[in-house]
């Protein structure tokens, strides 16, 4: 267990070198604030954030702040932590980065359009930063007075499949559609699982090239591949025991297309769509009226929480997942 605070539990707001300014009003966890709100930002308990833009539909804050009421009556270190959102515009990520350092934030999640725009302003890189090329995870690092970034998408994609579909990517075909940031977050961690081939498709050649090449390099002894469209003339070689991942965005509105033609879903496969809406996605519909398993990107995403969540407050994933999960689950 990763437990960067536990030497800090027990300090006070005070000695953690906050200043003792109390904020007038009590920061508000549903609002969205802007870069002018974090300029005059006066919170004396340790907080937290999103940042993107889009961000009023992020469902971050509700996870973390469920696990930080439930997790602050066991563990007092914890006492005050709060999660917000920021909207923040790519060209004013440069700025806000230290100013979030210096308003004494101590985790933040990126997410679009920032998880790779931000790799330069960091000041120290995971190894799996690095090969990903993208961080969704910064941690105060105050030895380096700046950022650490890491990327708990691909663990919580790899931990959501286990869970959901019981399936392990170890040995897996993952047929893999999207070249984008949560893309290669899922390709780094099938490839890392050790899976059986990785083959991926995307509407643009020229991206999923660039994904391709930059893989072949980081696990060259992975069998990875590119291909074109996908049609019943020309896919008798997908694999039958295939995972087939959706990371394109298609799936998150209603109305859009399904990413992959569902006469192709046939038994042995499953199917896992990182897409969440109110809505069941296209391809998840498809494969369940073919009685292929599948599951959207929910549980990934209450996974990529907790792995954050235990990162910043040393309590372990494993008992912080059921309650994101549940924060974020649908109505029935
Ligand atoms: P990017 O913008 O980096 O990538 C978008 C991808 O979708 C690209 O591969 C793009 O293809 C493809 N795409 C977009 N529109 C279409 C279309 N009309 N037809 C076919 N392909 C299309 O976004 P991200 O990688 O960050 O996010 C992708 C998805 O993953 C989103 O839906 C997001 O919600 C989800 N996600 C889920 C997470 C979770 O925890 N569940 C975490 C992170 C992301 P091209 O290269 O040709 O433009």
């Amino acid at each position: 267990m990763r437990d960067r605070f536990s030497a800090e539990r027990g300090k006070t707001a005070v000695q953690f070198g906050f200043s003792a300014c109390i904020v007038p009003a009590m920061p508000d966890t549903g609002k969205v604030y802007s870069i002018e709100d974090l300029r005059a930002w006066r919170g004396a308990d340790p907080a937290f954030a999103v940042i993107g833009k889009p961000i009023a539909h992020s469902l971050s804050p509700k996870m973390h702040n469920a696990a930080f009421e439930a997790f602050q009556k066991k563990v007092p270190a914890l006492a005050g932590r709060k999660y917000f959102r920021f909207e923040i515009e790519p060209t004013e990520l440069a700025a806000a980065l230290p100013l979030f350092f210096e308003k004494n934030f101590f985790g933040l999640n990126l997410t679009i359009p920032h998880k790779v725009t931000a790799l330069p302003l960091l000041k120290k890189k995971s190894p799996v930063v690095a090969i990903i090329g993208a961080a969704n995870t910064l941690s105060r690092d105050d030895a380096s007075g700046g950022w650490a970034g890491d990327n708990t998408d691909g663990g919580g994609f790899e931990r959501a499949v286990e869970m959901r579909l019981g399936r392990k990517l170890a040995g897996t075909p993952v047929l893999l559609l999207g070249a984008g940031g949560a893309a290669r977050a899922v390709a780094v961690a099938a490839l890392s699982a050790g899976c059986a081939s990785l083959t991926v498709a995307n509407r643009s050649r020229e991206r999923a090239g660039e994904l391709v090449s930059d893989l072949k390099i980081h696990f060259p002894m992975g069998k990875i591949s590119i291909r074109g469209n996908f049609s019943r003339e020309n896919s008798a070689d997908v694999p039958a025991a295939s995972l087939v991942v959706n990371a394109t965005s298609l799936g998150l509105k209603i109305g859009d297309a399904s990413p992959f033609p569902p006469e192709l879903l046939r038994e042995g496969m499953a199917v896992y769509d990182t897409t969440y809406g109110e809505h069941t996605a296209p391809l998840v519909a498809a494969a369940r009226k073919r009685n292929v398993p599948a599951d959207d990107g929910r549980a990934m995403l209450a996974w990529q929480g907790a792995l954050a969540f235990e990162i910043w407050n040393g309590v372990p994933a494993n008992d912080v997942f059921p309650l994101m999960y549940s924060a974020v689950a649908l109505k029935k």
